[in-house]
């Protein structure tokens, strides 16, 4: 989408993050790098070579994930809300990192760049670290799907786990960024495994 030229071209301080299909990331990995001073440049290729993120042991949050997929269905937002805190409490206890506040919202915001998939706002004194994630799409006022919602959950709460667990000074889009993504949405995804097919 024409958003992720102005989502990748900055480095994250917070998260502000729109969607890169699989074939952008990989193109869009350098076209900051080259940019980054040696500092930076190091915390990125950190980022980049962290390419693993299963769920924590004894983390298993099956029936969240099914009451999230029905709370989705249903366009029922505080039960996806609720479902959401109790995932990413799971996991973050799991981890040992700091706790999270969820907010699930209505409909995605959109500038001229195309809109918000969801926002990662890290820890200030006194403020836990904070995630927004929107139901339903800017344009078409769509329920989102299910798999691309949990994924963008997957996705901010990466974005914490930078910060949090893997102690890097910033939180870059990385390849290796999407593959945690990717590893971490897959195992929460699993954790649903008998359960009917995901749209
Ligand atoms: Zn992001």
């Amino acid at each position: 989408m024409s958003s992720v030229g102005a989502a990748f071209a900055a480095p994250m301080f917070f998260g502000v993050c729109r969607r890169a299909t699989r074939k952008q990331a990989a193109i869009m990995r350098f076209a900051y790098y080259d940019r980054l001073s040696p500092s930076r440049k190091r915390v990125y290729r950190k980022s980049d070579g962290i390419e693993a993120l299963a769920l924590p042991p004894d983390v298993m949050p099956g029936l969240d994930i099914i009451g999230l997929r029905a709370a989705l269905s249903a366009e029922d937002r505080t039960e996806a809300q609720r479902r959401c805190q109790r995932i990413v409490d799971a996991l973050t206890s799991g981890y040992r990192v700091p706790p999270i506040r969820v907010r699930v919202l209505a409909q995605r915001p959109a500038d001229g760049y195309g809109e918000l998939h969801g926002l990662y706002e890290p820890a200030e004194t006194g403020t836990p670290a904070r995630i927004s994630v929107w139901m339903r799409t800017a344009r078409k006022r769509h329920v989102v799907a299910f798999k691309s919602f949990l994924r963008t959950l997957c996705h901010e709460l990466c974005h914490h786990l930078d910060y949090e667990l893997f102690a890097l000074e910033e939180t870059f889009h990385t390849e290796g960024f999407y593959k945690r993504e990717s590893g971490l949405a897959n195992a929460l995804l699993a954790s649903d495994a008998g359960q009917p097919p995901i749209r």
